[in-house]
């Protein structure tokens, strides 16, 4: 069986915290605030997984009220749920991503992006695209208030492997 799920997430940009986004530390004079590293875009393909699968999302399954998830790199939540993905027999087929930032410039960390969540969900960089855009200045992005994030990624069970997909 062939799903698709997609995810969202925004944070906010503050002085003071380290920029990490798809677990790349991201020279920049600001970073994204939040209970974890708050990492938008992981976040973003963490809620695409789970919804994908039915397993709910990423408050549910990691509450920011857990001490245990302060400050967590949100590439162990990434691999959490991607056991959790597996446990469900679910495969991953692709990933396609949205970064939305005025500001910076993304585009020199997205190989190491891909990287990263290519060796964490254990599958090719070909399945995994992460694309990095501005808002044109509009919005709380274009204020440079936040950034925001999208994801959406298709996954088939583990039953249908080698039919039709
Ligand atoms: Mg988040």
């Amino acid at each position: 069986m062939f799903r698709v799920g997609n995810g969202y997430d925004v944070h906010r940009l503050v002085e003071g915290r380290k920029l990490i986004i798809g677990g790349v530390e991201i020279p920049f004079d600001k970073g994204l605030s939040g209970h974890s590293d708050a990492d938008v875009l992981i976040h973003a393909i963490i809620d695409a997984l789970l919804g994908a699968c039915g397993l709910g999302d990423i408050g549910t399954m990691f509450p920011d009220n857990d001490p245990s998830y302060k400050d967590i790199s949100s590439l162990v939540l990434l691999k959490r749920t991607a056991e959790a993905v597996e446990d469900a027999n679910y495969i991953i087929s692709n990933i396609d991503s949205i970064v939305v930032a005025q500001k910076p410039k993304l585009l020199p960390f997205v190989e190491a992006m891909k990287d990263n969540i290519s060796s964490v969900l254990n599958i090719d960089t070909d399945k995994i695209n992460i694309k990095a855009t501005t808002t044109e200045g509009l919005g709380f992005v274009g204020t440079g208030e936040g950034i925001a994030a999208y994801a959406v990624v298709s996954v088939y069970s583990g039953e249908t492997q080698g039919g039709l997909l």
